[in-house]
Order: structure tokens, then sequence, then C-alpha cells
């Protein structure tokens, strides 16, 4: 990492790149056993105050993407409730942990969001541990590798839209009796909802799915002046990759990217704060795509 975060970084070699060496992890997969592991901004992310006071819920926090989003979002002065699986508690109280160093409070609610009482329960807990609750913000997922349609099971897709969708709704709902006119919302889809890969077809269903709830919920919910927003990351070195994909693909993991590589959590954190901070006071109903200079989607 350089001195200054700031200094420019040619993309194409400015974190580790393929191939990686083989790994294998049992769902839902944790963060020490990766190798390399990734990278969430620990040493780099500098906070400007842009959430100051602000409380959010982010699920999937404990890891990945979410621990990347946890660190920028306290270190920009938001209190955070992480929720994740309760096999995650390690991780999860590692990123706590980086919550706290930040000077803010850290909520750790283990559950599982593909369980409609247990949104709501996590929803009323994050706000009367934080005194109230501004952002929703929802980047937990699963992954499941299907060979082919002669492979489909009814229980992947079922736990598949519970987990990716169904639980929007059901967190959206619980947040909103807790939400005042400038809260805001944000989704986690995938590239996989523009430009389906055929071994992911439940994903890239729900994460496409992902994209419309967005749009949808952002008309709906302009009125009571609460933004809803989505980001759709590409390829991302994060415990998801070796516990739901095949090891010839993590091996090579991002090489088909212009850039070369995988992106790091790191690399995503401040879109999940621009859209969060009143910087994004005019904008509603979008999904921004991080995806290392693909184009087409
Ligand atoms: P990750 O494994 O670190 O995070 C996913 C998290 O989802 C887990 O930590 C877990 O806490 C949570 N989760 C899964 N099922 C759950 C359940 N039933 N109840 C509660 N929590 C549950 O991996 P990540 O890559 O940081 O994933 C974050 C999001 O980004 C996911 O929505 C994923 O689909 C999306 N995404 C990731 C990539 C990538 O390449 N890593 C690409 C596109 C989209
Ligand atoms: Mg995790």
């Amino acid at each position: 990492m350089s001195e200054n975060p700031y200094a420019p970084r040619n993309p194409l070699d400015a974190y580790p790149q393929p191939p990686f060496p083989e790994q294998k992890q049992p769902e839902p997969g944790l963060t020490f056993e990766m190798d390399p592991v990734p990278d969430h901004g620990e040493a780099s992310y500098i906070g400007h105050g842009r959430l100051q006071g602000r409380r959010a819920l982010i699920t999937g926090a404990d890891s990945g993407i979410g621990r990347a989003v946890a660190i920028a979002f306290a270190r920009e002065g938001a209190d955070i409730a992480l929720v994740y699986l309760s096999e995650e508690q390690t991780d999860a109280e590692s990123t706590a942990a980086l919550v706290t160093e930040a000077g803010r409070t850290a909520v750790l609610l283990p559950g599982d969001i593909s369980d409609e009482s247990f949104c709501g329960t996590a929803v009323t807990d994050a706000a009367s541990q934080l005194g109230g609750l501004d952002l929703l913000i929802m980047v937990a997922g699963d992954m499941q590798t299907v060979d082919g349609i002669g492979d489909f099971t009814t229980e992947v897709l079922d736990k598949t839209l519970r987990t990716n969708v169904h639980s929007l709704f059901w967190l959206t709902k619980a947040a909103l009796e807790h939400f005042e006119p400038g809260a805001a919302i944000i989704t986690t889809s995938s590239i996989q909802g523009f430009q389906p890969s055929p071994e992911l077809v439940e994903y890239a269903v729900s994460k496409a799915g992902i994209v419309n709830f967005t749009r949808a919920m952002a008309e709906q919910l302009a009125e009571r002046g609460i933004r809803v927003n989505g980001v759709a990351p590409g390829p991302f070195w994060t415990p998801l990759q070796p516990s739901s994909v095949p090891l010839d693909k993590l091996t090579s993991f991002g090489e088909q990217t212009p850039f070369k590589r995988p992106g790091q959590p790191a690399e995503l954190a401040s879109t999940y704060v621009y859209l969060a901070s009143q910087e994004a006071s005019y904008t509603s109903g979008e999904t921004i795509i991080v995806n290392g200079g693909q184009a087409g989607h």
C-alpha cells in the first residue's frame, strides 16, 4: 500500500493478479483462510465525515464487500449493525473491532435472512440498539453453481431467491417503520444480473430481480424522501468465491476483465459511501456497475 492512498496507481497491477493458489472452503467461507487475504481498506480508507451520526444496518457485513463497506461507513462517522450467518462469528467480530477502532458503535446480529421473522427482528434490534435507523445496506447474498438444468433443484432456487430477493422485501418493509426522509437503501446486484453465466442461472435471475427491485422501490419511496440505489460488482476477491466456484475458475479469477484481475473489496466501498451520503441526493433507482473495465452490459 502506497503511503498516500490517493496517489494514482496503475489499475492493472494495483492489487493481486491471477493465477491464485488452489483453495476451497465450505459455505459460507471465512476471510483468514483466503490466500491472498482480501484488502478491505483496513490500511487505506480515510473517512471525511460524510456519514456522520448515521445509523446503518449492513447485511453480509462480516466479510468481503460488506466488511469493506462497514469499515468505510464507520470511518465516515456511522454506527453499524452487522447481520451475518452464525458460522461467521469470527469474521463478524474482526469487522466489529475495526468499527469500534474507528470510534463508532458495532452491534452484532447473527441470523439467517432467508427467514422472514429474523429479518424483522434484525431491523428492530438494530434500530433499538443504535437509537434509530437511517441506512439499510443489503450486501448479503448466496451463490450456487449448477452445471445444467438436469441438475436443477427447487431447494437451490428457493434458497437463492429467499436469501437474495425475498430478504430485500422483508428488510425494507421493516426498516420503513424507522426511516425518516433522507434515509437511503442500497442493494447489491451483480454483473450476473446483466450478463448471466450459464452455470449461475438461479443466481443471475435473483441478481436481475434486484435491479428491478431497486428501480421500482426507488419510485415507490420517492414521495417519502427515501432514495434506493444499487451496486453491481464484477469479479471481487471475497470468501464467496472459494466457497462457490469451481477450482479452475478460482485460480484464474478476474483474468477475463480488461484489468486482468479481480477487484478487491476496498475498491468498492466508496461507491456505497457515495450512494448513502448526501452527495447522492438527486440519485435514486440507479445501479452502479463496478466491473474492472468490462463493457457491453
Ligand atoms: P462474502 O461471502 O464475503 O459475503 C456474502 C455474505 O452474505 C456472507 O458473508 C454472509 O454473511 C451473507 N449471507 C449469505 N447468506 C446469508 C443468509 N442466509 N443470512 C444472512 N447472511 C447471509 O462475499 P461478497 O463477494 O462480499 O458478497 C457480497 C455481495 O456481493 C453478495 O450479494 C454477492 O452476490 C455480491 N457479488 C459478489 C461478487 C464477487 O465477485 N465477489 C460479484 C457480484 C456480486
Ligand atoms: Mg462472510
